[in-house]
């Protein structure tokens, strides 16, 4: 038997997405020790990969544009997206933690751009979010690098490529964990004597977790992020008692980075656009679903095609590119007098400039400076229904511990960000992912840090009494093409 290494600090954080990386901060800045337990090589989760859209309420940057935003706003319109949900998927919200959200989500953007994360622009969504507040970072690497933690920083210690395994528990209590490093999997005890914040991420990259919770038809649409979000700590949770949420809630959307989609036109068989494509997540996977075949392709021109590059390669089929849009009309087989005339209306609505509202789909999100699609060659991408995050995970309280499925908090355990339930069902909004990731992991860790879970536990308990119902690089996910059992 290989020796044990062993550590021990007052918080453990596992992984490093928004949620960890705000939870590290936050325990460390209340004077903790921490352990952070990372199974890529580096920091960031999903985050540093993402589009980067981040939504605050009431934050600095809508003040300083005259916006007008508060809480009571903020979840009137995260109502109305569960409401909306409801029909498709098992939602539990939890209407206290949008509270928080929208209360300390500010506070989130401060120490964001306080740390040098520089926001470029609103993103308008006017159908969810009836407020502009939902901010596009200038580049996701930011976010990361903002949280790049100090190891010099007497007490913080970080561990990349070590994977979380198991919590341990004494007396009812956590109290550490158990993990492997990845490359020579030595074993790793890390004791927390105050608490442990699971911020593993959620389970989309998870194929057989996925078939758990969701029809096999649905669970088999690809995925396109990072492949460490096995739903470790979903499981990790589970397995002292906690009580998972929403787990059916694995939201389709159509792959493609937003970032791209708002420089695109998305065309159909009959080279006609057919939507808006920057509309709700739900609602570009409906009217995908529309067309023959559920054939449909972004269209970009050179311009575009040069600076998003790496995102279009990352798309589940790969690109089509001509020299003219007649050519790329042929190559993907679509009428191409009808091709060129739907650019050629695009680009005179573009090129107007009193309309910031499409005329056909009223597309609101425009290409940044209203730039036109006009330089070739032109590029075709495949449309494809996948998925990009989930929504289902731990009930908790405010503090962020983890209840039971009684409604009792589990002393010692916390969750943030993707591991948590309550607020990610209002995540059709836009940029709640990544927002709420650090606007609650930094709850959380602060919670851990003063130990609530250790005196017995000072958080309110929501729910007491309801009925309860594991390659550090970005992979397409897809799931066997034939059920395996
Ligand atoms: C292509 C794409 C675009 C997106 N765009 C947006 C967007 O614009 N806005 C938005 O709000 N959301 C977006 N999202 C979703 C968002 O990135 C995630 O929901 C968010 O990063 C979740 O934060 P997190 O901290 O909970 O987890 P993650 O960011 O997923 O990080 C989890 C971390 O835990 C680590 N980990 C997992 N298991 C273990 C283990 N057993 N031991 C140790 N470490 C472990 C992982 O390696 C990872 O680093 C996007 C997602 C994708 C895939």
């Amino acid at each position: 038997m290989p020796e044990v290494e062993t550590l021990d600090a007052d918080v453990v954080v596992l992984g490093t997405g928004p949620a960890g990386m705000a939870a590290l901060s936050a325990a460390a800045d209340e004077g903790a020790s921490v352990v952070v337990l990372e199974a890529m090589d580096h920091i960031g989760g999903n985050a540093v990969w993402s589009t980067g859209y981040l939504a605050f309420v009431d934050s600095a940057m809508q003040r300083e544009q005259g916006l007008v935003d508060d809480e009571e706003t903020f979840v009137a319109d995260a109502r109305a997206m569960v409401d909306e949900a409801r029909d498709r998927f098992g939602v539990e919200w939890d209407e206290d933690l949008v509270r928080l959200f929208a209360r300390e989500s500010a506070e989130t953007y401060r120490l964001l751009t306080e740390r040098g994360v520089r926001f470029s622009r609103f993103i308008p969504r006017p159908r969810q979010h009836t407020v502009d507040r939902m901010a596009a970072v200038e580049d996701s690497w930011m976010l990361g690098r903002a949280f790049a933690p100090d190891t010099t920083r007497p007490g913080v210690t970080v561990r990349y490529g070590t994977v979380a395994d198991r919590l341990v528990v004494t007396d009812g209590r956590v109290t550490g964990v158990r993990a492997h490093r990845r490359d020579d999997d030595a074993p790793l005890e890390v004791t927390a004597r105050r608490g442990v914040v699971l911020a593993t991420g959620g389970y989309q990259s998870n194929p057989e977790l996925r078939r758990r919770f969701q029809p096999e038809v649905v669970a088999r649409a690809p995925y396109l992020g990072i492949d460490t979000c096995r739903g470790d700590g979903h499981l990790l949770g589970q397995a002292v008692g906690g009580d998972l949420v929403n787990m059916t809630f694995v939201p389709p959307l159509v792959i493609v980075s937003s970032s791209v989609v708002e420089d695109a036109i998305a065309v159909n068989t009959a080279g006609e656009r057919f939507h808006d494509e920057a509309g709700p997540y739900e609602e570009r996977v409906d009217r995908l679903h529309e067309q023959p075949g559920r054939r449909a392709w972004y269209v970009v021109d050179d311009e575009v095609f040069r600076e998003k590059a790496t995102l279009i390669s990352q798309m589940p089929e790969p690109p089509v590119s001509a020299g003219s849009l007649p050519e790329l009309a042929a190559a993907v087989g679509v009428p191409a007098a009808a091709l060129e005339g739907t650019v050629a209306r695009w680009n005179d609505f573009l090129a107007g400039t009193t309309d910031d509202r499409d005329p056909d789909f009223g597309r609101v999100v425009l290409p940044p400076g209203r730039r036109t699609c006009t330089r070739a060659p032109f590029t075709a991408v495949p449309m494809v229904e996948g998925i990009n995050f989930c929504c289902g995970g731990f009930r908790v309280t405010t503090d962020l511990q983890v209840l039971d499925v009684f409604g009792d908090a589990i002393p010692g355990l916390f969750a943030a960000g993707d591991c948590v339930g309550g607020l990610n069902p209002v995540s059709d909004l836009g940029g709640i992912h990544i927002s709420g990731g650090f606007t609650l992991g930094r709850v959380a860790g602060r919670a851990a840090a003063r130990d609530v879970a250790g005196g017995g536990g000072h958080g309110s308990v929501l729910h007491a009494g309801l009925p309860s119902m594991l390659d550090t690089r970005i992979a397409l996910v897809r799931l066997d093409p034939e059920p395996t059992s």
